[in-house]
């Protein structure tokens, strides 16, 4: 019989601890997000994949087809082309693609700009089934984005 008290005494405190902790959270601030409907802001210093940056006021890419990032890269994952318009003074970059597959997130492309036309995304949601969904074309990308 005692035996008996003595688990109907457990089981109630249990019972009465765990409520208390429920109750303690329950008042305290929500720190948990809907994923993948709300997302976290990254730090400053995160490094996402590289993107291109478009020039404030006409959305152009601001690189001018210097290639000193893909020169700079030690991993090869930058190609790019660009042409000359007719009469125009300078490149305009027509391809910019990215092998996110081969990125080690060094940072050298990045230095070597110095038009600073590239930098490091907040994009951390990255899921693809196949090797060239990590194949990016940062030209359409910043389109895109633009859009
Ligand atoms: S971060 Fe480094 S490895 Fe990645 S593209 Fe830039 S230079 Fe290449
Ligand atoms: S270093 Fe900058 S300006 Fe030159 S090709 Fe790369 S992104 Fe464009």
């Amino acid at each position: 019989m005692s035996g008996y008290f003595c688990e109907l005494y457990s089981g109630t405190k249990s019972l009465f601890v765990g409520l208390g902790i429920t109750f303690r959270y329950m008042l305290k601030p929500v720190v948990t997000l809907q994923y993948p409907h709300e997302s976290l802001p990254m730090s400053a210093r995160f490094r996402g994949h590289i993107e291109l940056i478009g020039d404030e006021e006409t959305g152009a890419p601001k690189c001018v087809v210097c290639g000193m990032c893909q020169k700079g890269c030690p991993s090869n994952c930058i190609s790019l082309a660009g042409e000359k318009p007719e009469g125009g003074k300078g490149k305009v970059l027509t391809s910019y693609i990215l092998d996110f597959t081969k990125c080690s997130l060094c940072g050298q492309c990045v230095e070597s700009c110095k038009f600073g036309a590239i930098r490091f995304s907040k994009d951390y949601n990255l899921a693809g089934p196949r090797k060239e969904a990590y194949i990016f074309d940062l030209l359409k990308r910043l389109e895109e984005k633009g859009r």
